[in-house]
């Protein structure tokens, strides 16, 4: 449904973690994300969270640099009535555009997020991904405390010197009926023999993952494909797909048994859509992941990992998982599941006042039509 935009406010929130979350990639110990609002002159605003971390080191984007291509570039063409196509890659800000505009149009539709994408689950399974932590038997800890509120799956976050030891550690500790992904973040290297020697056993029957996500660089197709024909677990291709181009690209040359989807790093949720029925149509699992998205992204992802084709774990988790006072009204669990919003657009909304407290820069750009 087409709404009358009159503007779109840009805000960077600085969020403190409930704990630190180290990856290969570095140690984070706050979330600063642009929050996307689209201003609409007589129906309910909609919202939108830009996925870029703080640092390009997952991503090219990275959260002010986002803020400034949405301020320059991507805001005035939506509000212009062009393309926002017209602009290459930067996914993750037009994501968060994209998803702030049609928001709006669902709200005035009365039309949930998760009807949009074609979720069929009402309810969904939990994620736990757990970073590195000083010791493995912290890592078992750290598990086995998400265990104890009832999670079944758990992704561990792995690169060289950190692989099968804690790996094959959490398997010991939580049994045979828990799902465990591991998550290399693109931190091995495809030529390197050694490296290669430890992902075979990572991906040994003893560990029993059942997925291995993103071993080596993204632009590597063809390391995971060789890699893929190698293991008899899925490779899980994260940071590699950023579009349906580039899952194209994976399948022909069969290095990717799995889709990590994130809306925001293939550019929206239109194309989200779209890459999601091309995996179910070539038999390829996919997962709903997760960049620590305060609760407006937590409710877009909650609909994603909804959708019939996300038949492996999701990163997904209670709001304490993430942050101590969430952006939105907390999400919680219950015996390792969590409810699909299904209310008008995101189903959910900031709390004005948290918005107000954590916002450390407001742009606010008018419709001149
Ligand atoms: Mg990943």
């Amino acid at each position: 449904m087409e709404v009358a935009l009159v503007g779109v406010e840009l805000r960077l929130v600085r969020l403190p973690l409930a704990e630190p979350f180290t990856t290969a990639l570095g140690t984070r110990r706050r979330r600063d994300v642009v929050i996307v609002r689209t201003l609409v002159d007589d129906g309910p605003d909609g919202w939108g969270e830009c996925v870029a971390e703080p640092d390009p080191t997952y991503w090219p984007e990275y959260a002010v640099g986002a803020l400034d291509v949405l301020e320059h570039h991507l805001v005035p063409r939506l509000l212009d009535g062009r393309s926002l196509r017209q602009v290459r890659g930067h996914q993750m800000a037009r994501a968060a555009l994209e998803c702030a505009a049609l928001d709006a149009g669902l709200r005035a539709e009365g039309r949930s997020m998760a009807s949009f994408l074609g979720a069929t689950r009402p309810v969904v399974p939990t994620g736990i991904a757990v970073g590195r932590t000083r010791t493995v038997d912290d890592l078992v800890d750290v598990v086995l405390r998400w265990h104890g509120e009832g999670h079944r799956a758990f992704k561990v976050k792995i690169q060289p010197g950190w692989d099968v030891e804690p790996l094959r550690a959490v398997r010991r500790e939580v049994g045979d009926e828990v799902a465990l992904l591991a998550d290399a973040n693109g931190s091995y290297r495809s030529d390197a023999v050694d490296e290669l020697a430890t992902l075979q056993r990572v991906a040994g029957d003893d560990i029993d993952l059942v997925a291995l996500e993103q071993p080596f660089a993204p632009d590597d197709l063809v390391g995971h494909a060789r890699l893929a024909r190698e293991i008899d677990r899925p490779v899980c291709l994260d940071e590699s797909i950023g579009s349906l181009g580039q899952l194209e690209s994976a399948l022909a040359l069969g290095a990717c048994g799995a889709v990590s989807l994130k809306a925001g790093r293939v550019g929206g949720l239109v194309e989200a859509r779209r890459i999601h029925q091309r995996c179910r149509d070539e038999g390829v699992s996919l997962r709903c992941g997760g960049m620590l998205e305060t609760g407006l992204g937590r409710a877009l992802n909650l609909a994603v990992a909804a959708l019939p084709g996300c038949n492996l774990p999701p990163d997904l988790g209670p709001s304490s998982r993430y942050f101590a006072t969430d952006l939105t009204a907390p999400f919680e669990s219950r015996g390792g599941t969590m409810i699909v919003p299904d209310g008008p657009g995101l189903g959910i909304e900031p709390l004005p006042e948290v918005l107000d407290e954590t916002t450390i820069t407001l742009r606010t750009l008018r419709s001149t039509r």
